[in-house]
């Protein structure tokens, strides 16, 4: 058994992770969720003071707005989308007769105009939009929503559906480029009081096939998108645990959010993997939260 798996194993015996069955989709016990609770606070605390505006999203967003975000252009194979029956008597009759051969059964599942979410702030751009010109100061957004991306993985830092939060920030330039900055440092501060080892290194979206690669590449290139690693699994890389990301105008152009000098309004997130952190903490501070130094379960706020 290698390490990597034994980090896995470790949780599954222990009882933080329910296993499902299916990769990369588990269940979670009190140990879990207490630590998950406590990063909630604290990230709240961390932007404690920005005036911003708080929304929270169920696991799906409306099809519509899901295929203006352009989701399916750089990301079809991470896209989750939900179908349900349909049918009458005679199509329910059908549907039992097909599940009792082991027949497929999907085939006749209708779209239910429901696709499951693929980042946080997805959901906040049309909102944004609808009011109209944004005001001078720009707008600032706590957001936080289940995700789902198809990449099954042994890796339990690689779920398919995993909880994100992010302030989102929406403005000019000046002052979307001064946010992640002010994010990029505020993040390390918020790793150092957790007591977690971490890097900043720049990073890229894997892009969907050939022209994927070349947007990946300049993405990079233009420094638009940085990570804050943690080592969680052993004999693997540094897992990204908080993200800074800088869309430039593609969500103001998407959505014709504009600032009030008529240009199209920029947009930067700081995006904070739950789970991750969540295991994070879990691998270096141990099992047992009662032995956590002092520190980090204040920043949790933990009784
Ligand atoms: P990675 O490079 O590891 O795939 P990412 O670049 O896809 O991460 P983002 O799209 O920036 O990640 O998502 C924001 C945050 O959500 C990440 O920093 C990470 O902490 C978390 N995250 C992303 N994918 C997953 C996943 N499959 N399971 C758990 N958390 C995730
Ligand atoms: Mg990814």
């Amino acid at each position: 058994m290698d390490m990597q798996t034994s980090f896995r194993t470790r949780l599954i015996a222990e009882g933080i992770l329910f296993p499902t069955g299916v990769d990369g989709l588990f269940g979670r016990n009190g140990t879990f969720e207490a630590v998950y609770d406590g990063l909630e606070h604290a990230i709240t605390n961390f932007g404690r003071g920005s005036g911003a505006e708080v929304m929270r999203f169920p696991p799906a967003m409306a099809q519509t707005t899901f295929e203006k975000s352009g989701y399916m252009k750089n990301f079809p194979h991470f896209a989750g989308t939900v179908h349900c029956f349909c049918g009458d008597d005679r199509a329910h009759h059908a549907l039992m007769g097909q599940m009792e051969r082991g027949e497929d059964w999907m085939g006749k599942q209708e779209p239910a105009d429901i696709v499951l979410t693929p980042a946080a702030c997805y959901a906040v751009y049309p909102i944004v939009a609808k009011r109209g010109v944004l005001a001078d100061a720009g707008h600032l957004v706590d957001v936080a929503s289940y995700c789902f991306r198809h990449e099954p993985s042994l890796e339990p830092t690689r779920m398919q559906l995993f909880r994100m939060r992010e302030y989102v920030r929406i403005g000019t330039p000046a002052q979307v480029l001064a946010f992640r900055e002010e994010w990029m440092e505020r993040g390390q501060a918020f790793a150092t009081s957790l007591e977690l080892p971490f890097e900043v290194d720049v990073a890229n979206d894997p892009f969907f096939g050939r022209a994927g690669k070349l947007m990946a590449d300049s993405q990079r290139m233009q420094n638009l998108k940085f990570e804050l690693l943690i080592p969680v699994n052993d004999g693997a890389g540094p897992t990204a645990c908080l993200s800074f990301n800088y869309h430039m105008s593609y969500f103001g152009d998407t959505w014709d959010m504009r600032t009030p000098d008529g240009n199209a309004a920029q947009t930067a997130c700081v995006a904070f993997g739950m789970e991750r952190l969540v295991l994070a903490l879990l691998r270096h501070h141990g099992f047992d939260l009662d032995q956590w130094p002092a520190g980090v379960r204040e920043t949790l706020a933990l009784r």
